[in-house]
């Protein structure tokens, strides 16, 4: 048996989704454990491509239970849609949804998108999909929990205990607000819109236990990366939950989790969406952007790009005691002049020690050789031109921790195993 935790080293679109689809062969349970419809997860495999923002990456493998965990906030209808997408391409998908997971609402979602224009220039950058709302009002202890739709009658009651303390909050606070639905219209939406997957809604710790006991592979899956982390990001441009490694556990219904691998995604370059500030950021950054594809999955909103960031991505690592590192996209440096890795910072760490990632610091870089060959069609490190070989190995030395997959292309077979 292994629990398996796949997490990002970095701020987010590293990869994961392609990595835990590739490992999903080997599980039988597929388990995301924080987020929400936020994320925007990349599958390519015989199916066809897949931007996953709620179910986990593993779903498509036939023999693999897929679990929304109790760590994440879920929009209902944006679930269904996802469902039936997924379906049409032949996928059955075996859900077990937790009942103690909370839902993110149309509601939260207006109030995330009125928050970020009330902001103005200094929004946060949201996805606007609720987020933020969804979870602090599961903090607020006003949150709507997704086993109360198997009890219409404990959700009328609970929706109408959240409104009468959220509405008049948000209508001083943004009287342009137009909202007129009330708990009982509210209620009858979500008992519908939930119809397809009501069933699926479990206690997940039950069937994760009974795969434990028979000796299987579970893989969990964490949306972002590092630097987003509520707790251990750089606050307050991070997302709303813990995406570190040690939550997985938790926001899976096994919260004694001692995972045997916890693989760090990591990506070749540097790059992130929504703001902050990204220290070893390109001068040009267009047609890289362009070549790499760098653009946000949920939102389409161009990423920030960046040179490989090795005290980010190794404070990343460390954070989350990782046992090895996947490292995506180095397909994408081929032929790339000036290749530099930045290996520490110059500038005063003091002001901001939690993630110095300040305006004032500056990326001291040592130079790589680079290459120019296409180097998709690899599938052994020793067919790598010589310039991409250095390149992984000085990043393991660097991250202190083995780089045990190196993909090469989006697709599932453009994978090289260390
Ligand atoms: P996630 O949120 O961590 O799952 O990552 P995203 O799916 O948001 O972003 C990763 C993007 O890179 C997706 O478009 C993937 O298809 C793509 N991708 C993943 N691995 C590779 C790779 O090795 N090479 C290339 N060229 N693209 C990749
Ligand atoms: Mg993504």
């Amino acid at each position: 048996m292994s629990s398996i935790v796949v997490v990002g080293a970095n701020w987010g679109d590293e990869g994961k989704g392609r990595i835990v689809d590739y490992l999903a062969d080997q599980a039988s349970a597929s388990i995301r454990f924080q987020g929400g419809n936020n994320a925007g997860h990349t599958v390519v495999n015989d199916f066809g491509t897949f931007k996953l923002h709620q179910l986990p990456s593993g779903v498509f493998n036939p023999d693999c239970i897929a679990v929304l965990g109790p760590g994440m906030v879920i929009s209902p209808e944006k679930l269904s849609l996802e469902i039936a997408e997924v379906a049409t391409s032949g996928v059955e998908v075996k859900l077990c949804i937790s009942d103690r997971a909370t839902l993110c609402l149309p509601l939260h979602a207006l109030e995330d998108t009125l928050e970020e224009e009330r902001l103005g220039a200094g929004a946060y950058g949201s996805t606007r999909q609720g987020i933020a709302p969804a979870y602090g009002d599961r903090v607020m202890k006003k949150g709507i929990l997704v086993g109360w739709l198997k009890q219409p009658e404990v959700l009328r009651e609970r929706i109408q205990f959240m409104m009468d303390w959220k509405l008049p909050q948000l209508k001083a606070l943004y009287p342009s607000m137009e909202f007129t639905q009330t708990a009982e219209e509210m209620t009858e939406w979500l008992l519908e819109v939930s119809q397809p997957w009501r069933d699926s809604i479990c206690n997940v710790t039950e069937p994760l236990k009974a795969l434990q006991k028979e000796d299987k592979t579970l893989l969990f899956e964490a949306q972002l990366g590092a630097g987003r982390d509520l707790v251990y990001g750089e606050y307050p441009w991070t997302t709303s939950s813990n995406v570190t490694a040690a939550y997985a556990g938790i926001g899976s219904g096994l919260p004694a989790l001692h995972p045997e691998r916890v693989i760090a995604v990591a990506k070749s370059f540097s790059s992130s969406v929504g703001t902050g500030t990204l220290i070893t950021a390109m001068e040009d950054q267009d047609q890289f952007r362009e070549d790499a594809k760098e653009f946000g999955a949920t939102t389409g909103r161009p990423r920030d790009m960046g040179y490989f960031d090795a005290v980010a991505t190794r404070n990343g690592i460390e954070l989350q005691a990782a046992t090895e590192i996947a490292l995506t996209k180095i397909d994408c440096l081929s032929g790339m002049k000036d290749l530099k890795i930045c290996v520490a910072y110059n500038g005063d760490h003091t002001e901001n020690p939690i993630w110095p990632q300040t305006a004032s610091l500056t990326a001291v870089y040592e130079q790589m050789m680079g290459w120019d060959e296409d180097i998709t069609g690899c599938r052994k490190f020793e067919d790598l031109p010589e310039g991409a070989q250095q390149y992984v190995l000085r990043i393991e030395e660097l991250m202190g921790v083995p780089v045990k997959m190196v993909s090469v292309g989006p697709e599932r077979e453009q994978m090289i195993l260390r």
